[in-house]
């Protein structure tokens, strides 16, 4: 039989666009495996194209898409050949690193949430997270898994499937009854070994954040903390979307060369997924669980330390009324608090508020408070910085009232009210209570039609 040999696909050279290149610092040149990248006195690059390799390693690392890879006449028709050839499998010309890597990634497959319980009762995050989880495994056409860990919590599996999972890896025993990094940490890592996932979702909370941490470290990989956006890529790269440079851009971070790609979600940043009682999926018992004795930290009583301070959870609100550096004092917000009360709502903040010692921190809204997503968020001489707005983008009704017409808020409002807020609340307070008075009561999707 003859061996017929697969065509292989040019590399191509790379080539530098004119006047797309910013200065960046040389990146490209850094990128470069085989030192063909010079830069010229201004910083742009020159490429030797006899020693390029056609790695696409400076295209991918440009920030203004300002090289291109080039291809000689020939080289564009055997491309266009191959591609107009159906089923005709292109060779990929991958070094020994690139053949290890591919290797490696395609022995990783699945997508996993990591459930978080306290006492039984799970964290709304982690369901928040199994709904994207399922759609991330749509696309991969894989499955999605719930790990779930902790004593006495089989019953999570069920509430695990009917938000959309559909197998569930159990470990319950004694050990995991309260979390702690170490055994936690052993149990996942161990998992990871064992089942080898793709990607791995944790909530952004305090126990998410510390157990992602230990984990990403220990099993060397990367982890993207906080992302407002997950996606798929044509590569199976997880797409991690989060605000960067203090929130000013928004980056998309891909971990293209380890398994598995880990992120964490903030709660409220991802849609509730749809619950779908009574649907059933596959249990997987794992018995690994370490000794102990061998566990470092010990739980002698767990402190409730809400007691005694600002109960209010503003995360969890349908309506916030929420004061920025226009409420220019601690007492004004005492008439942000009587808006919110008519509407049963709360109040939360900006974060220039809390700075200013107005308001506890437990209000703030933001890229570094809470992220909300009520079905009213009332801003009230607040500017609309980027941090702030992350926070609260995705509320469903959002009402600005700022004396400046051209304040930021307004480009994310769906109503705008340009005027004096000391004038307009007592305004507003009024008209709900005449509304209330003669309606028996308030209804949020009433008022915000
Ligand atoms: C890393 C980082 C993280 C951050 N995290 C957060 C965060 O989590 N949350 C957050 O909110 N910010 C955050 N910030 C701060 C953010 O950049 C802004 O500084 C802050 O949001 C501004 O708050 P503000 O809108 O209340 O104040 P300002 O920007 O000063 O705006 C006050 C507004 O009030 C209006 N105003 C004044 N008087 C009246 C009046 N009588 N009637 C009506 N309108 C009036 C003004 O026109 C103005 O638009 C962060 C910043 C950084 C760098
Ligand atoms: S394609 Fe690869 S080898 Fe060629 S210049 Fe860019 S980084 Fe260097
Ligand atoms: S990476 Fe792009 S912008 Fe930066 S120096 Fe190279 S060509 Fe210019």
């Amino acid at each position: 039989m003859t061996d017929i040999k697969k065509p292989k696909k040019p590399r191509g050279v790379a080539s530098v666009i004119a006047g797309r290149c910013i200065a960046c610092g040389a990146r490209c040149q850094s990128a470069c495996p085989v030192n063909c990248i010079e830069m010229t006195d201004s910083g742009e690059p020159i490429v030797e194209s006899a020693k390029c390799i056609g790695c696409l390693k400076c295209v991918k690392v440009c920030p203004t898409e300002a090289l291109e890879m080039f291809f000689t006449p020939e080289e564009q028709k055997l491309l266009a050949e191959l591609a107009g050839e159906a089923g005709c499998a292109v060779e990929e010309e991958l070094d020994e690193e690139g053949q290890r890597i591919q290797k490696m990634l395609a022995g990783y497959r699945g997508v996993w949430v990591v459930i978080e319980q306290f006492e039984g009762v799970t964290a709304k995050v982690s369901w928040e997270l199994l709904g994207t989880g399922a759609d991330l495994a749509k696309t991969l056409g894989v499955q999605l898994s719930a790990v779930i860990l902790g004593q006495d919590v089989r019953h999570l599996c069920n509430e695990a499937f009917e938000h959309g999972a559909d197998r569930a890896i159990i470990l319950d025993a004694p050990v995991y009854k309260n979390y702690r990094t170490q055994p936690y940490s052993d149990a996942i890592c161990h998992l990871i070994g064992k089942h080898k996932p793709e990607v791995i979702l944790m909530g952004a909370t305090a126990q998410g954040r510390d157990l992602a941490g230990a984990v990403a470290t220990f099993v060397k990989t990367g982890l993207t903390a906080d992302c407002t956006g997950l996606g798929i890529d044509d590569k199976r790269n997880l797409m991690q979307t989060r605000p960067a440079f203090g929130g000013n851009i928004m980056a998309t971070i891909m971990c293209d060369k380890y398994r598995p790609q880990m992120a964490t979600v903030r709660p409220h940043v991802m849609h509730m997924p749809e619950l779908q009682p009574g649907r059933k999926g596959e249990i997987i018992h794992e018995a690994f669980a370490p000794l102990e004795e061998d566990v470092l930290v010990k739980v002698l009583e767990i402190i409730n330390d809400r007691d005694g301070k600002d109960q209010v959870d503003v995360a969890a609100a349908e309506i916030i009324v929420s004061g920025g550096r226009g409420l220019m004092g601690k007492e004004n917000f005492a008439l942000l608090q009587e808006l919110a009360d008519e509407l049963g709502g709360v109040v939360g903040a900006s974060r220039s508020a809390v700075d200013a010692g107005w308001i506890s921190h437990s209000r703030q809204v933001g890229q570094t408070g809470k992220t909300v997503r009520p079905k009213i968020y009332i801003a009230c001489g607040i500017s609309g910085a980027i941090q702030h707005m992350v926070g609260m983008q995705d509320s469903d009704v959002i009402i600005a009232i700022n004396r400046d017409p051209e304040a930021p808020i307004f480009q994310i409002a769906t109503y705008g009210v340009v005027g004096d807020l000391f004038q307009i609340i007592p305004v507003l307070i009024s008209r709900v209570r005449d509304l209330k008075s003669k309606n028996g009561s308030y209804e949020p999707e009433r008022a915000a039609a």
